[in-house]
């Protein structure tokens, strides 16, 4: 670790957040964060058990009536605080999620502007939860409904965006008026903390927002589920832990947002701008290395433009300077652990073994840290696993296809339903191929879905509910409706 990093960690929170303080884990055990590019500790952080997940809910609940009676227009201040905070310590922040997730520093950049956009946007979104009146049709009475905040809410984020996906859930959270205790992933806490202070600083009363670094995971949020203060999960990660959650939240029947994994298609019909589809699946590919759930996936190429796209894409894909995330000018970062390179690096030996052909890298680098080559691989066999499971590394396998029924055919072939893309230069294909796409996002003729004015989210088994937008906010709210006579 250099001085540098060094320092910026010397700054950190690395305490749990309750109440708004500090504390370590009431059996003070702790657990270390790991720099990727090395696989060295960077520093430690304190381990939640589950005495410390009920003193958590204690807190928010203590904070629970006052924050959902303060004013909207102070809520909405506080977050515009966070945001105009966030913004002031960009640069710092990016540095820590390059340290701790590995990412290439300007996609970190990226992701701390995008994060922050979550406290503006919501602090825009605070002042406007309206209700509603209508006049019953029978005539006879008044049908008002309110708009109330949910409650206590448990907030589980994955590593892949430590500051996006904590902000996506705490901005509208608390513009609602619900008080939170958000687990971290155990590889990505320090980021996590660091927003603990940012709010602290914005004004967020003690208890409003608790944070909860663990390694025990399945205890801590469990016992969470199993208390009756708790009202509300949103988790964000894997599809296969989203189950066993829905199913923990099930023996109270406690509201859930799902926000689960992907296995996006990328269509490319021959209509398309080649260049312009090169563009988009650079960056629908290979922002964060490939580790996101909008990675594009699959790419389902035309026949007749297929040799071409995949040469061109090799190409890019070979030129990318690949290293330590934190160094300027690196555009491909190490991936997040070990584990995670043998995923991709065996997804990618089954594709070879069933004939895949890489004509671009294809082997994970020798040395340390938690590399992989950014790979093309071409003749992927259509029941190769690389297909159907989510790669979640710099890997894009290319698939051809004859026409668009087919095209569309192969898109839907998955569980999962989170966003697909297509490029055509079709305006009509465009429009009739997304409304033909079994999934909540279609990027068309765009590499890049997010925005935090859109709602984000899944359908089949990525997910149930949405982020971001105006939906993102009637998550944290619930309808109660009044019969009245007047
Ligand atoms: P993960 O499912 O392993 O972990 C997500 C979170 O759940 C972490 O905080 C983890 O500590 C916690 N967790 C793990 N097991 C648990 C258990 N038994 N009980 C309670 N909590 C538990 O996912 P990940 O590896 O951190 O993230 C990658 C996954 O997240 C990918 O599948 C990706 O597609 C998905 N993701 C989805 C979105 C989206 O918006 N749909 C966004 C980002 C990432």
């Amino acid at each position: 670790m250099s001085d540098n990093s060094a320092e910026l960690v010397s700054n950190l929170l690395t305490d749990l957040y309750v109440g708004g303080k500090a504390v370590p884990a009431a059996d003070g055990r702790r657990f270390d964060v790991v720099d990727p590019a090395t696989g060295q500790a960077i520093t430690t952080v304190a381990d939640a058990g589950v005495n410390d997940a009920i003193a958590a809910i204690d807190a928010a609940d203590e904070a629970a009536a006052a924050w959902a009676a303060t004013a909207p227009r102070q809520r909405a201040e506080i977050l515009r605080r966070a945001f105009d905070l966030m913004m002031r310590s960009a640069e710092d922040l990016a540095r820590l999620i390059s340290l701790e997730n590995g990412k290439a520093i300007m996609d970190a950049r990226g992701e701390v502007a995008y994060a922050a956009e979550f406290f503006r946007w919501y602090s825009e979104e605070a002042v406007r939860a309206a209700g509603s009146v209508m006049t019953a049709p029978s005539g006879a009475n008044k049908i008002l409904v309110l708009q109330q905040p949910v409650g206590i809410c448990v907030l589980v984020t994955p590593w892949n965006f430590p500051a996006a996906m904590a902000t996506r859930k705490i901005a509208p959270a608390l513009a609602a008026g619900c008080t939170v205790v958000l687990k971290p992933a155990s590889d990505t806490p320090l980021t996590a903390l660091a927003m603990a202070s940012i709010l602290q600083e914005a004004g967020v009363p003690p208890g409003v927002v608790n944070v909860l670094p663990a390694r025990r995971s399945g205890e801590v949020v469990s016992a969470m589920l199993h208390d009756p203060r708790v009202r509300k999960l949103s988790f964000t990660g894997s599809t296969e832990v989203g189950r066993i959650l829905l199913a923990e939240a099930a023996d109270r029947v406690v509201n859930t947002s799902m926000e689960l994994g992907g296995n996006a298609p990328f269509l490319v019909f021959a209509d398309a701008d080649l260049n312009a589809a090169i563009e988009g699946a650079m960056v629908a590919k290979m922002r964060n290395a490939g580790e996101a759930c909008t990675a594009a996936n699959r790419f389902y190429v035309e026949a007749s433009v297929a040799d071409e796209f995949s040469r061109l894409l090799a190409d890019r894909m070979s030129a990318l300077v690949v290293g330590p995330g934190i160094q300027e000018g690196t555009e491909v970062g190490p991936l997040v652990n070990k584990d995670a390179v043998s995923k991709v690096d065996q997804l990618v030996r089954g594709a070879l073994a069933q004939g895949a052909k890489a004509i671009a890298g294809g082997r994970r680098p020798e040395g340390e840290g938690f590399y992989y080559e950014p790979t093309v691989l071409v003749n992927v066999h259509p029941d190769a696993a690389i297909l159907r499971e989510e790669i979640f590394g710099p890997v894009a396998p290319v698939v051809t296809f004859e026409d668009e029924t087919q095209a569309i055919a192969f898109a839907n072939a998955t569980e999962h339903g989170l966003v697909g893309y297509v490029y055509t230069s079709d305006l009509a294909r465009g429009l009739r191929v997304s409304e033909a796409l079994e999934f909540g996002m279609v990027g068309l003729n765009r590499g890049l879905v997010s925005d935090p004015a859109a709602p984000f989210g899944g359908s089949k088994q990525s997910g149930i509910g949405r982020e971001g937008g105006h939906d993102g906010m009637l998550d944290y709210l619930e309808s109660k409706y009044i019969a009245v006579q007047w």
